[in-house]
This record gives C-alpha cells, structure tokens and sequence, in this order.
C-alpha cells in the first residue's frame, strides 16, 4: 500500500491510500475528490516521508555536556 497526503483546491489536506503506482494513476485520473468539500481539483501534496521520532537533533554535534546545547560549553567557546 501507498499512502499520499493529498490537498484539495480549498487547502484541505488529507491522506488517500494506493494499492500501487497503476492504482493512483487510475484513480487520479478518475478523479479524487476531496472528503471535506468535495473538491475534485486535488493534487498530491509534497510532503516528507514519514518518520516516527518528532524531535530533530540540533545540527552541530555538542561536546555531550548539558550546557553545550545551551550553548554555554566551554569547548565550543574556545574557553
Ligand atoms: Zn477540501
């Protein structure tokens, strides 16, 4: 199964479930209509792959002491 986040001309987004490529194709090209209003003019919203987790790790890497992240660390101070 494929899975889209799909978002209609009014701005809903919602998903839609595929059971292949040819099954989207298809579909799309029947048309889908949008579950809030209606909507037929839906296109397929660019989003990420989804990935569990949430929080992002901060970009540079800190020494591993709490106050490096607040960036209060000696270290990356030049201290
Ligand atoms: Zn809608």
């Amino acid at each position: 199964m494929i899975v889209y986040d799909m978002r209609c001309g009014n701005g809903h987004v919602f998903e839609e479930w595929f059971t292949s490529l040819g099954d989207y194709d298809s579909k799309a090209e029947e048309g889908l209509a949008c579950p809030e209003c209606g909507d037929t003019a839906v296109t397929k919203a660019l989003s990420a792959p989804r990935v569990n987790g949430g929080a992002t790790e901060p970009a540079g890497a800190p020494c591993g002491l709490p106050a490096c992240g607040m960036g209060g660390c000696q270290l990356m101070n030049g201290g």
